[in-house]
């Protein structure tokens, strides 16, 4: 009631009080200034920096911690203006963090064991892997190796230790690392005022073997928060998959002015007074340091308004520094606050009376509310980021806390955790004092870091028989081209494994082709019947998609051609085309000997197929005769058709330079045309002729073991087709999965995905489908698909599975597309010198799903054909519907060739 009654103070206690509607515009501010300093575009003059830190994982509870031995040097954050970088890092032995690949190893220094007796040192870091434009602080540099090696050299084991940095870590990170220990992952952590670090500040080495002082450093008494971003938006680290810590740096929030209408004539002074004026506007609000000076200006002011210490001289209180904020920490206190806070006032020489410690008391309480609330619009901020990011409805989340405003005060705590509440109702932040963050976390994350290279070193040995040098690939080219040769040769065509077959298709439609033309397409996904009218204006269709039950495709050859008979007889009913009879082209993807464009010998069956009575005769008599039985009499095969050479065609149609034809979809497989004098197994010198290459094959005779992986050799030994159709079995939709698959069994059974627990759905052959590898290889698409698709395989993955889940996909495709360009480029290549050419341009018509619809594959095909086959320019031409459209075009061009116009 006595305060009521004093304007003066009402106003000042005014003053100090942030209205909620304020703290969301703070919240507002806080988000955008984050945003802003993740962005590329803006981080350079962004006040919260957003600093990557290259932690991308937090403790997992189930790994090991580091080991006492272990040798661990903690080398405390600093302060001061001139050091804008809070911390810097290098890569463990010897290497620059670049080098790690995709998990860069992160900071922390360290005395490892392993590396003892080596005698080196480690390089520092080029200040450009420290991030931003300025110097790196001399300590990067400049580290006193001599100094740590006289303190540890000689030490109680005797020995001397070589010191490597794994790690440098700001200790905010160290907080959160701390709190996640026992299972519950913290992703976030906030720093408010000096941590409780029993060896601070110091060089501090795991084990309690040894810590000691290092040249002096200020005490942090600042306010900072790190939290676990996506790494795709962390623009300033080039990572794009997972997360990474992000130390905010946000004290610096406010620089620009976006505080201002929180700011008091109290906090102008302090900032004033202090050492960096019109800087660090945040931490000089909610900071420690500052909360003493806060108070000490609004005292000040008060007294001079008369409304506190009537009759004592307050020329004390013009001294800096004279009220601690630990002072004004014991004064909020409900029971012993009033006695601290005459105790304090009497220690300054004031005399206070019941009024002015009852008054001081309230200016001290609002100040720490104050910082309590504008901490939580922060971290509000934080949470919600958080959740948009991730694109979930609500965060649950873990938050370590440390700093002694957080530890000393049960109303800090209250007034954080509620208003962080009010300001962000989608999450639910969980709050976790850290013990000794600094020194624990320090320890946490080189165990991380540790944990991580050693299963870094362990999948990297699973996967780099994946991995294909650029001497692998051109390898593969020199292979493909000797086969190609032996494929056309007379003699050596029989040992070929790439067999060059001869399609009789001698030119690429010229676009004069008219009429209309039925098709059909056996072999793909798909059986379809296609009507093709080609006219003046283009190409119309319609088309009707058939079903050929597994009980047919590997059932008798009578029973499936009669199938295929009666679906066209139902294609034309429905067309109305039962009167006409139409030039028909077949598509046939099945390698096949043709002896004419409308004779093909089926020499074997691929992609799942095995009807019966078929391989060794000729598909088009096979027809024939199904409509005999069938009375169908209305039906003019003209020409047998490879998939591939009907996507050339098609592609022809729009593109004269197309001549190559490529498929990638089920199966795989390639066609381009060739010198006639070339082709030996077909007679005649003049002009060009399609070659059908079924470069599935590649391999098959062996020439390519060396590029398989036990994974490829599981793969195939489930195959109803073992040891046929190698190269396909490397590149091809129909076993991209099934690879996949094989290498998580792996991964699984090595303990090195989803902790090492059984999957039993995995053991399932199929399951995992080719598609997925697209989803999951989505640039930019979060993980959270990736785990949705596990979760469908009734896979727990934690969010570091699902990253190498996401890295086996893009691996095991890497490879399918690489190898696709070694082939393709020994085509090109030799096109290239059939023709006497010192840079040939040549388009390729390209058709299937896996090509189509992968997000990565054409790119990392196109540019490993650019780098294999520098002389070629190859242009990529995607084929609509090349199977119906392409075999309507070889009839189109055969009856123009039969009957001139
Ligand atoms: P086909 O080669 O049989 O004519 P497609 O070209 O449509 O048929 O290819 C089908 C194959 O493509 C399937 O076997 C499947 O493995 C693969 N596939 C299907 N969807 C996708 C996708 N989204 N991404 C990559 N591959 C896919
Ligand atoms: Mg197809």
């Amino acid at each position: 009631p006595a305060l009521m009654s004093c304007p003066q103070v009402q106003r000042a206690l005014l003053a100090l009080t942030v209205p909620l509607e304020t703290l969301q515009a703070v919240k507002g501010r806080m988000l955008q200034a984050m945003r802003k300093g993740l962005s590329r575009q803006t981080h350079a003059q962004a006040n919260v920096r957003m600093l990557p830190t290259y932690i991308c994982s937090t403790p997992n509870g189930t790994g090991k911690t580091a080991q006492p031995g272990d040798g661990l040097l903690y080398y405390p954050q600093r302060r001061t203006p001139r050091w804008t970088w809070p911390w810097g890092c290098w890569g463990g032995v010897h290497q620059s963090p670049a080098s790690y690949g995709v998990h860069k190893l992160p900071c922390t220094a360290c005395a490892s064991p392993q590396c003892r007796g080596r005698g080196q040192e480690p390089a520092p870091l080029a200040p450009a892997v420290v991030s931003g434009s300025q110097e790196p602080p001399p300590w990067v540099t400049d580290c006193p190796w001599d100094w740590v090696r006289s303190r540890f050299g000689g030490s109680a084991t005797g020995q001397l230790y070589h010191v490597d940095v794994v790690a440098l870590m700001n200790d905010t990170v160290g907080t959160m690392m701390t709190c996640s220990m026992g299972g519950n992952p913290c992703e976030i952590a906030l720093v408010m005022g000096e941590q409780w670090a029993p060896h601070m500040p110091g060089w501090w080495v795991l084990g309690g073997l040894h810590w000691c002082s290092p040249p002096s450093l200020p005490a942090d008494k600042g306010t900072n928060s790190c939290f676990m971003a996506e790494a795709q938006q962390v623009e300033m680290a080039e990572e794009t998959s997972g997360r990474m810590c992000v130390n905010t740096e946000w004290g610096c929030f406010g620089d620009d002015g976006t505080l201002n209408d929180v700011l008091t004539s109290y906090d102008q002074h302090v900032d004033q007074e202090s050492s960096n004026p019109g800087e660090k506007r945040f931490e000089k609000l909610v900071g420690s340091l500052y909360l003493g000076e806060i108070v000490r200006h609004a005292l000040t002011a008060l007294a001079a308004e008369k409304a506190l210490f009537i009759g004592s001289s307050v020329a004390v209180l013009r001294t800096k520094d004279v009220l601690k904020t630990q002072q004004v920490l014991e004064i909020i206190d409900n029971e012993e606050g009033m006695a601290k806070a005459r105790r304090a006032l009497e220690a300054l020489g004031l005399q206070p009376n019941e009024r002015d410690c009852c008054r001081v008391q309230q200016i001290c309480r609002v100040v720490v509310s104050r910082a309590a609330a504008l901490c939580a619009a922060g971290l509000a901020a934080i949470l919600s980021h958080m959740c948009q990011s991730r694109e979930l409805e609500q965060l649950v989340v873990n938050v370590g806390v440390d700093g002694e405003l957080y530890r000393g005060h049960s109303r800090f705590r209250e007034i954080l955790q509620s208003v962080t509440g009010l300001l962000a109702p989608e999450c639910t932040a969980t709050l976790l004092p850290s013990v000794d963050g600094t020194g624990r976390g320090a320890a946490m994350v080189t165990a991380v870091a540790l944990r991580l290279a050693a299963q870094r070193r362990e999948v990297d040995l699973l996967l780099a028989p994946l991995r294909l040098s650029r001497a692998d690939l051109e390898r593969v080219q020199a292979l493909m081209r000797r086969e190609m040769e032996l494929g056309l040769g007379r003699e050596t065509n029989a040992n070929a494994s790439v067999r060059m077959l001869p399609t009789y298709v001698r030119g690429t439609p010229d676009g004069t082709e008219r009429g209309e033309f039925l098709a059909l397409d056996l072999g793909g996904t798909n059986f379809r019947v296609l009507v093709v009218r080609v006219a003046q204006d283009g190409i119309r269709m319609a088309s009707e998609i058939y079903v050929i039950p597994t009980t047919i495709t590997q059932g008798t050859g009578q029973a499936l051609f009669d199938h295929i008979i009666e679906c066209i007889m139902d294609f034309q009913l429905k067309q109305d085309l039962m009167e006409q009879v139409l030039p028909l082209g077949f598509t046939f993807s099945f390698p096949c000997q043709q002896l004419g464009l409308d004779k093909a010998v089926l020499l074997t069956w691929t992609k799942g197929f095995s009807a019966s009575g078929c391989v060794g005769q000729d598909v088009v008599q096979l027809l024939r005769e199904a409509a005999q039985r069938k009375q169908h009499l209305g039906l003019k095969v003209v020409a047998v058709v490879n998939d591939t050479v009907g996507t050339m065609m098609s592609c022809g149609y729009d593109d004269p330079k197309c001549e190559i034809g490529l498929i990638v979809g089920t199966g795989t497989n390639a066609c381009y045309m060739e010198e006639m004098q070339n082709v030996g197994t077909v007679e005649g010198e003049q002009g060009r002729m399609c070659i059908n290459m079924e470069w599935g094959a590649f391999g098959d005779n062996g020439c390519l073991d060396d590029i398989f992986t036990d994974f490829d050799r599981l793969v195939d030994e489930k195959t109803i087709n073992v040891g046929k159709q190698r190269f396909e079995k490397l590149i091809s939709g129909m076993y991209l999965g099934e690879i996949v698959r094989h290498i998580l069994l792996a991964l699984v059974e090595k303990q090195l995905l989803f902790s090492g627990k059984p999957c039993p759905k995995l053991q399932t052959r199929d399951i995992f489908q080719t598609k997925f590898l697209s989803t999951i290889e989505i640039d930019g698409l979060g993980l959270r698909q990736v785990r949705a698709i596990l979760q469908d395989l009734e896979l727990q993955a934690s969010f570091e599975d699902s990253v190498l889940v996401r890295e086996v996909c893009q691996t095991v495709s890497l490879r399918a597309a690489q190898l696709c360009a070694a082939g393709l480029a020994a085509v090109v290549e030799k096109m290239r010198e059939n023709r006497g050419l010192a840079q040939l341009a040549v388009t390729v018509g390209v058709d299937g799903t896996l090509y189509k619809m992968h997000p990565r594959f054409s790119q990392h095909l196109q540019q490993m054909l650019r780098d294999l086959a520098p002389n070629c320019t190859v242009t990529f031409l995607q084929s609509e519907d090349g199977s119906g459209k392409g075999a309507a075009l070889v009839a189109a061009v055969a009856c123009r060739e039969a009957e001139p116009q």
